[in-house]
Formats: C-alpha cells, structure tokens, sequence
C-alpha cells in the first residue's frame, strides 16, 4: 500500500488502490448492474465519498433513509426519482437527496451513469417501500413507468 496522498484515475473510471465492490450484497434489495469504490474513507472525516457506476439498462434500489445524499454525475445521463418528481441528469449535475425521500437511479442511453455520493459515516440503514407505499408512488403514471421493484 502506498502512502502517497495521490491516488491516480484511470480512464474506466477506477483509481489507484480502490476496489471495485459490489453495491450491495445479492439478493439483500432490488437493483441491477451497480458498482460501488469508496473514493474517502477517514476517521478524521465525518462523511464518506463514494462512486457508484450504473450500467446501461441498469437502476439502483427504491429506498429511503434519514441520511441525506449529495450527488455530482460523473459521466452518462440519467434520470433520478426524489421524492414524487423524476429528474433527468447529465454529467457534472448536482443532486440533493432530501432526508427521508424515495430514491431511485437509473441510466439513460448506452454509457454507464456514473456520479459521486457523499453520505455522513455514521449513517442508518435504508428502508425499503412497504407494498402499500409501491401503490402510493403507482398513483402518479410518471412514477409508475420509472420505478422498478
Ligand atoms: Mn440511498
């Protein structure tokens, strides 16, 4: 392990000492083709930046939780639920998450979606939609056709 403060980007979108993981564990919540590196990680930090890659066709998972995201896209276009509104995004957009709003992504065309999250470290686990809140988003035809569950 180097202990150079510089770790170098590579042109796929990955740097120097960071692994690529998985998302979230299989089969743990509804999503498809999502990477996950954590760019910073520090004790002296109280938040963590992580890059997230969505393949084409792919979508993160429906949820919500008390922490709130900052998002820059990185690469690609997209489009993104918050709340009861979705949104299209394309590269070097700024996106706020609000607290305890429904989030989804998903890619637009054919290259990834790629964007930068910052989230706190100390951080609650999200929730999933209960059958009865799916029909409450279904409500609004928008909605309905984005979200996948
Ligand atoms: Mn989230």
């Amino acid at each position: 392990m180097s202990d150079s403060p510089v770790r170098r980007f590579s042109p796929a979108f990955r740097w120097d000492g960071v692994d690529a993981l998985e998302y979230k564990t299989e089969g743990s919540a509804p999503f498809r083709d999502v990477s996950r590196q954590v760019l910073f990680q520090d004790e002296e930090l109280a938040c963590q930046l992580r890059y997230f890659e969505v393949q084409a066709q792919g979508y993160s998972t429906l949820e919500r939780h008390q922490h709130v995201h900052a998002v820059m896209v990185m690469r690609g276009k997209g489009r993104c639920l918050v709340g009861d509104r979705v949104h299209d995004l394309k590269t070097h957009d700024l996106l706020t998450i609000p607290a305890m709003t429904w989030h989804q992504f998903r890619t637009e065309g054919p290259e990834p979606l790629g964007f930068l999250c910052m989230v706190n470290a100390q951080r609650d686990r999200p929730q999933l939609p209960t059958e009865q809140e799916l029909q409450a988003l279904r409500l609004d035809p928008t909605v309905a056709a984005f979200i996948a569950f």
